[in-house]
Formats: C-alpha cells, sequence, structure tokens
C-alpha cells in the first residue's frame, strides 16, 4: 500500500479563500480583524515564524501589528505592551512568540493576555477549555492536524490514537482534543519505555518530538493515518540543510493509508489556525457588541481579561 498524501498546503488555501468572505463581511460591519505579534530579542527561527504569520495576515486582508522588542526588555515592560494591546479595540489576536528569553516567565506573559484574545490558545482559561471540551480558542496546530484528519474522512471516535510528544503546545492539547472527540488516546514522550510497543498500535499516529526518523516502518500499523508535526533541520550527511520530519516518509508512506508530508503537511495549517482564531475572536467582539444581554451570558471569568 501506498499512502494518500494529505495536503495540508492545499487546505490551507482553500481555508485561506474563505477567510477573504468573512474579512468582507467584517468589513461591511465595520470592522477589520487585528493581530498584534509580540516578538522579544532576535531569535533567528522566531523572526522567520513572525514573518510568516505577518505575511498570512497580509494575505487574508487581516491588519496586522508587529511589536519587536529588544532581547533585554523588561519583563514589567512586556506585561504593559501586552496590556495596552489588551485595551486596544483595534486588535482582536495577541500572541507572543515564544521562546522567550531567559529573565522572562512564559506563564506570567501568557496569562496577562487577555482570554478574548488569547488566539494562540495558552492562556490557562483556553487550556482549561479544552479539559472540559469548551475552549474559545483552540490552539493552532493541533486545531490544524484535526482539520487534516478531517479530510480523511475518518470518524475518530472509538480509534486508537497515539500521541508521539506530551508538550503544552502540541501534543497535551492534541491529545484533549481527540480524547473529546471519542478517540481512545494514548501519550507517549522521551521517558516512555518501548515507544514502538505503543505506536503498533495506533490507528491514528501523531508525531510531535522534534526528532529526526523517530518511526520508522517496523512501528507503524499497516494501514494508519501518521500525521508528523515535526520540523526539523538536518545539520549534517547528505541532506543538510533539509527540512524533515519525525518520520522516516519514504518507509512509512508503504505502510500507511494516509501521511503528511513535511515540509507541505502541518506546517501551514498552523498559521492558518492563527489567522481563523483571530477572525472568529473579531466575530466575538461583533456579536458581544451587538448583544444587548452579554453580561449574561459571558461568563464571569472572562471579563477580568
Ligand atoms: P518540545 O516542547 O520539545 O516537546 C517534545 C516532546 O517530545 C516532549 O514531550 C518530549 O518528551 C517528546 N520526545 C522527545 N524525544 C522523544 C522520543 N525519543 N520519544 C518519545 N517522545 C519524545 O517540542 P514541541 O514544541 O512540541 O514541538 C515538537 C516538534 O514539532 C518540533 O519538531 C517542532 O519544531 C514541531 N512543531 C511544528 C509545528 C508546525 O506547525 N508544524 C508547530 C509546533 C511545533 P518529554 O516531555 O519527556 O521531554
Amino acid at each position: 500500500m501506498t499512502a494518500q498524501i494529505i495536503d495540508g498546503k492545499a487546505l490551507s488555501k482553500q481555508l485561506r479563500v474563505g477567510f477573504r468572505e468573512r474579512v468582507d463581511h467584517l468589513a461591511d460591519q465595520g470592522v477589520q480583524p487585528g493581530l498584534a505579534v509580540i516578538l522579544v530579542g532576535d531569535n533567528p527561527a522566531s523572526r522567520v515564524y513572525v514573518g510568516n504569520k505577518i505575511k498570512a495576515c497580509e494575505e487574508c486582508g487581516v491588519r496586522s501589528f508587529h511589536i519587536a522588542l529588544p532581547a533585554d526588555t523588561p519583563q514589567a515592560e512586556v506585561l504593559a505592551t501586552i496590556a495596552r494591546l489588551n485595551a486596544d479595540p483595534a486588535v482582536h489576536g495577541i500572541l507572543i512568540q515564544l521562546p522567550l528569553p531567559p529573565h522572562i516567565e512564559p506563564r506570567a506573559v501568557l496569562e496577562a493576555i487577555s482570554v478574548h484574545k488569547d488566539v494562540d490558545g495558552f492562556h490557562l482559561y483556553n487550556v482549561g477549555g479544552l479539559v472540559v471540551g469548551n475552549t474559545i480558542f483552540p490552539p493552532c496546530t493541533p486545531y490544524g492536524v484535526q482539520l487534516l484528519l478531517d479530510t480523511t474522512g475518518t470518524d475518530v471516535a472509538g480509534k486508537n490514537v497515539v500521541v508521539v510528544g506530551a508538550s503544552n503546545i502540541v501534543g497535551k492539547p492534541m491529545a484533549l482534543m481527540l480524547l473529546q472527540r471519542e478517540a481512545t488516546v494514548t501519550i507517549c514522550h522521551a521517558k516512555t519505555r518501548d515507544l514502538a510497543q505503543h505506536t503498533i498500535l495506533a490507528d491514528i499516529l501523531i508525531v510531535a518530538a522534534g526528532k529526526p526518523g523517530l518511526i520508522v516502518p517496523q512501528m507503524v500499523k499497516q494501514g494508519a493515518i501518521v500525521i508528523d508535526v515535526g520540523i526539523n533541520r538536518l545539520t549534517d550527511g547528505p541532506n543538510a540543510g533539509k527540512i524533515v520530519g519525525d518520520v522516516d516518509f519514504d518507509g512509512v508512506k508503504e505502510k500507511a493509508s494516509w501521511i503528511t508530508p513535511v515540509p507541505g503537511g502541518v506546517g501551514p495549517m498552523t498559521v492558518t489556525m492563527l489567522i481563523e482564531n483571530t477572525l472568529r475572536s473579531a466575530e466575538r467582539t461583533l456579536r458581544m457588541r451587538q448583544a444587548d444581554d452579554f453580561q449574561e451570558w459571558e461568563a464571569p471569568i472572562l471579563k477580568n481579561g
């Protein structure tokens, strides 16, 4: 069997066409969605990620606010910047590019973002929402994976899903989202003993470990759906400089029923879901403005942000 390719680039493009219509609809009501991206320091990879997000905003008609702060910016100043953006009605989404310089406590910064504008979905309120199956903004990468899975036409209910990687931004929220859809979910991490013993049982295998070549064909069940979240730049060998995932794509595609390539799989979806969340936030703000009974239907905790 040779797997069918799950094309994240094509799905992303299709979704962005739909975004234009939503942006036009918001414009008719006097709203232009706005996304603020804060970069502290000059990490080259972060600069590229931020650049991609700004570019996606331009493509979709979303106004972007790029706030570049020097690496030695005191935490208090970063918090003050966030407070200003929280209060700015032109800003519907705020994200702070991770990682942050060591003197800044990521949790303090993430919790400072208004839950109404937390389009990365990293605020504890949104993380907690995932646990009870009712988050406002699902985190972008797992959200994108979920849509990629949907394109295969697979109902995940009752399926064995194995998530390799347990980070707060990918593995854990991914597992919670699929648990919510009634999959039987196993989470593996660096201390998991005999990884293959788990992965071989997966109807759906999602890999987000950041380890090139971690998943080889012997670890994959015949006919499994394999989603490779990993993004790794090879540093040596004949393919030095090449971007690869965590899965041995050439080997595993002969066993899987569906597989995502790297690049062109999950990567494009992450930025697209960020725009989706920003539009959702703008639409939500508009609804709040229009609803007389907003005070009653909005949960009290949301009024703090
Ligand atoms: P992370 O914070 O470094 O977490 C990696 C996770 O993988 C940890 O839970 C770690 O276990 C686990 N792990 C590491 N080695 C393992 C092994 N040999 N076997 C099993 N589990 C192992 O990374 P992340 O931020 O989640 O990102 C993971 C990968 O996805 C990276 O390549 C990153 O570049 C990529 N990524 C891609 C996108 C995208 O848009 N496509 C978005 C985000 C991240 P412990 O918890 O035990 O340490």
